[in-house]
């Protein structure tokens, strides 16, 4: 039934032109006659897709109820409807990832999806986790993103008051819209540099319960050298 229909996820760090690639898609196929939907995310920039090069078209806003094979097949039923391009895809839950995948095969319809790999945390969005189970192809877009070291940066970092987080919510409001006056802000980092913050908070931690950390942990060694010795 789904006349080789398919489910393709492309996928990048921030700033690596994701939101561009997806308008590009949705461009190609709209002047090619084709019925394409655009989608996003609640609190991207009010109904509209738009990438850091300037480029913007009107989007379906999708929020966490919204039930993507109703909204495709309404569009079948009317309009007609040949793709589906997501922007945002790592926010949706992984119900509405299965939707994409129905969209995909009981109504033949191709979906584009485009999103981040993983969070500021390090780990792989729910919504990114689902595509690349069930996606039929999985993309990274190679964009030449770099850390402040030179290396090719590969993980997303949070900062507050200029300061790298490892801990808090998933999506923080207003993400994508303008944050120049929040305290929230990204980098991409390599994956030394995104760690480099973690490692140094988690040394302080293991100090923290003595001034003379490395003399306790001296006196330790004896101890046991002692015991060994005793045996
Ligand atoms: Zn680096």
């Amino acid at each position: 039934m789904s006349r080789g229909s398919k489910l393709k996820f492309f996928f990048g760090t921030m700033g690596s032109g994701k939101s561009t690639q997806a308008l590009q898609i949705h461009h190609n196929l709209t002047t090619r006659g084709l019925q394409v939907l655009l989608v996003s995310q609640l609190d991207r920039e009010e109904g509209r897709v738009s990438s850091r090069l300037g480029v913007s078209a009107a989007a379906q806003i999708v929020t966490p109820d919204s039930d993507l094979l109703s909204i495709a097949r309404a569009f079948v039923m009317g309009e007609g409807l040949d793709a589906i391009v997501c922007d945002e895809a790592q926010f949706y839950s992984p119900e509405q990832i299965e939707q994409l995948a129905q969209v995909v095969d009981l109504l033949s319809v191709d979906v584009f999806a485009f999103g981040l790999l993983t969070s500021f945390q390090g780990e792989l969005f729910p919504g990114t986790a689902r595509l690349l189970e069930l996606a039929d192809e999985r993309s990274e877009l190679q964009v030449e993103a770099r850390c402040y070291c030179g290396n090719r940066a590969t993980h997303n970092a949070r900062l507050v008051d200029g300061r790298q987080v490892y801990a808090g919510a998933l999506k923080v409001v207003g993400d994508t819209a303008d944050r120049s006056e929040d305290s929230t802000t990204y980098e991409l980092r390599c994956r030394l540099h995104w760690h480099q913050e973690l490692w140094a908070q988690q040394g302080r931690q293991l100090q923290l319960p003595t001034d003379h950390g490395a003399d306790v942990i001296e006196l330790k060694v004896k101890a046991v050298e002692n015991e060994k010795a005793d045996q």
